[in-house]
């Protein structure tokens, strides 16, 4: 077929199996009628017997030589071409709904069709009818079907719902085998774009010193993704490729400083989104890294030790700009959802030499739905850290405006220990279409009742700075959700959201992550107009990031949320992520033995 090229490009179809996904949304079946059900369209064989012309529309009485019937009809939009055609004596297919009038069968706009016994199937796309069927005649076959991997069953239903025999195979199609075959062709072209190189180097650095040295024993699940890097990095026929996620406060940090023990006597370079978290991260490196290792920071206008001679290289996107930064074999983004596409293929590219590319880790703090894991995992590695090392007590509770004295004592018995609050506000100034107070109108009220209250947002050019100063000195911090950021906040241990239920649950994680960071006993409170949101509630009742990922599928189509938090890249339109965990792996398992 010329056109499929275009076609395909005009469809947005990717793979072939995009284009047998493509179900029809109904189809026209002149399958002739063996009985009339009221209400519902029928094929008829009919002759014309009288035909008359009443203000511009057509009346046309047939026999029905089946059922030995009358059946009137009216025709509205009158063309020449009906009035030749519907001539007393004709005989016809004639096709449409049928109902009763006055004892009477009418079939009005009844229409004449050629063929009978054909179901011919109709696709909602933006093509035409003819090109679209002419398409899926072309590419859709039994043998195509089965060369893309598909088994008996799930080859007969497509074909079944694109080529249909009988109403049967339209009407009661199993569902299942549609969510696999768009897991499988999912999972397939991820796959189809996944690119390997070959690394620079392998590394296999020491790392049992490192772990004696350190003052706590890593998690199972730190020491089984240690473990999978540590494959990944002693290979050097292929450059790592390996995304690792974990909830806030999981110690994915612990697995940045095993990659770069790993690689040392190699250079390895580590980009974090802000400053903060790569000082914080330096830090930590100083402190758990061994001695002989040469650890430096780059950052913007400010560097500390010669990244020049650095083992490991610490920065911010400043990096990006370092046109002498050495070679590195080994490439970390921190916190990775922070920085564009762009940026972390920069950094991966600058490294490369020709063919060879270095391992590559990245980092991230949102937890997606196991089921997304797996799917994702084809395209790049994925390693989750489900548990922290030490439990969080976390209380959450759903407040409202009733609550509010309550809410004053807890804050005032925080900051009596010493202890610090975190106040989130939807907006930072007044605004009529949220229902809530912003930073500006809350900010006097906090000021007044308490001491060392420090406000920032997302477009302070002083929030780093801020931050640092409240981290310190602060009890009271009134922000918007910039403080997704990851900074460490040790003695922050009570937090309010305003306006919770505005939120996705995903950036109702992340700050509540906030809090308790080391174990302290902390509060999380949801302020709303509206307590009984179900998502809230269900919100309060677990701490797994995890978990909460799959939540949030659940209640993707509630419909409140104006953060467009919720993940929507991956929308299905039968496979549902949050249940079909099975299908999910079954396809998986499939993808991996073709
Ligand atoms: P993440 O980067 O995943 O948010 P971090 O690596 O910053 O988490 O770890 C959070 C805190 O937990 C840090 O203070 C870190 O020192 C500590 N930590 C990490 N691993 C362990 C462990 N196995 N046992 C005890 N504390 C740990
Ligand atoms: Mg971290």
């Amino acid at each position: 077929m010329k056109e499929a090229k275009a076609l395909f490009q005009k469809l947005k179809l990717i793979s072939l199996l995009d284009l047998a996904l493509l179900i029809p949304s109904s189809y026209n079946n002149t399958t002739l009628s063996k009985e009339i059900i009221l209400g519902e369209v029928h094929t008829f064989e009919a002759e014309v017997k009288e035909v008359s012309n009443i203000n511009g529309k057509l009346r046309i009485l047939f026999w029905l030589p089946t059922f030995s019937q009358r059946l009137s009809s009216m025709l509205f939009r009158v063309t020449p071409y009906h009035h030749q055609l519907f001539t007393v004596g004709s005989k016809h297919y004639i096709q449409g709904k049928v109902e009763e009038y006055k004892g009477y069968l009418q079939m009005n706009q009844a229409k004449s069709v050629k063929r009978i016994g054909e179901i011919t199937p109709k696709y909602a796309t933006p093509v035409k009818e003819s090109s679209i069927r002419s398409l899926v005649e072309c590419y859709i076959t039994e043998r195509s079907l089965k060369d893309e991997g598909l088994n008996e069953k799930e080859v007969s239903t497509l074909m079944g719902l694109h080529f249909p025999t009988s109403q049967q195979q339209i009407e009661n199609y199993d569902r299942e085998v549609l969510k696999f075959v768009e897991a499988f062709n999912h999972m397939k072209k991820l796959r189809g774009k996944r690119e390997d190189f070959p690394a620079l180097e392998a590394l296999n650095g020491e790392l049992i010193p490192f772990f004696k040295g350190l003052p706590f024993q890593l998690t199972k699940e730190q020491q089984a993704v240690i473990y999978e890097v540590q494959q990944d990095l002693k290979r050097d026929d292929k450059a790592a490729k390996r995304l690792i996620i974990g909830d806030v406060g999981s110690g994915k940090t612990m697995v940045i400083l095993a990659a770069a023990v790993m690689a040392y006597p190699k250079k390895s370079i580590l980009m974090a989104p802000t400053s903060l978290l790569a000082i914080q991260l330096h830090e930590e490196a100083t402190k758990h890294l061994p001695k002989s290792m040469n650890i430096a920071l780059v950052m913007q206008g400010k560097n500390e030790g010669d990244y020049l001679e650095a083992d490991f290289i610490i920065g911010t996107h400043a990096l990006l700009y370092k046109e002498d930064l050495p070679k590195a074999s080994l490439v970390m983004v921190d916190e990775q959802h922070r920085f564009g596409t762009k940026q972390r293929a920069l950094l991966e590219a600058m490294m490369a030499n020709e063919e060879k590319k270095p391992h590559y880790l990245q980092f991230s703090a949102t937890p997606i739905p196991r089921t997304q894991a797996m799917m994702q995992s084809e395209l790049i590695d994925v390693s989750l850290i489900t548990s922290t090392p030490f439990e969080k007590d976390i209380t959450t509770r759903v407040i409202g405006k009733e609550n509010f004295p309550e809410l004053l004592e807890d804050i005032k018995n925080e900051i009596a220990q010493e202890h610090q609050v975190l106040i989130v506000y939807p907006l930072v100034e007044e605004s009529t279409e949220i229902p809530y107070q912003s930073l500006d109108e809350g900010r006097g009220f906090w000021e007044k009742k308490f001491d060392n209250v420090y406000v920032t947002h997302g477009k302070d050019k002083n929030k780093e700075k801020v931050l640092h100063e409240f981290r310190e000195k602060g009890d009271i911090l009134l922000a918007t959700t910039v403080v997704e950021v990851g900074i460490s906040l040790p003695r922050l241990t009570l937090i309010v959201i305003v306006g919770a239920e505005r939120l996705g649950l995903a950036t109702l994680h992340q700050l509540r992550g906030r809090v308790g960071r080391l174990g302290l006993k902390s509060w999380c409170y949801l302020f709303t107009n509206n307590k009984k949101n179900n998502r809230l509630k269900s919100f309060t009742q677990t701490e797994s990031g995890f978990e909460i990922a799959k939540l949030d599928l659940k209640f993707r189509n509630s419909g409140d949320i104006l953060d467009g938090t919720i993940q929507s890249g991956m929308q299905f339109k039968w496979l549902n992520l949050a249940e079909d965990e099975h299908i999910v792996s079954v396809a998986k398992e499939r993808v991996k033995n073709i």
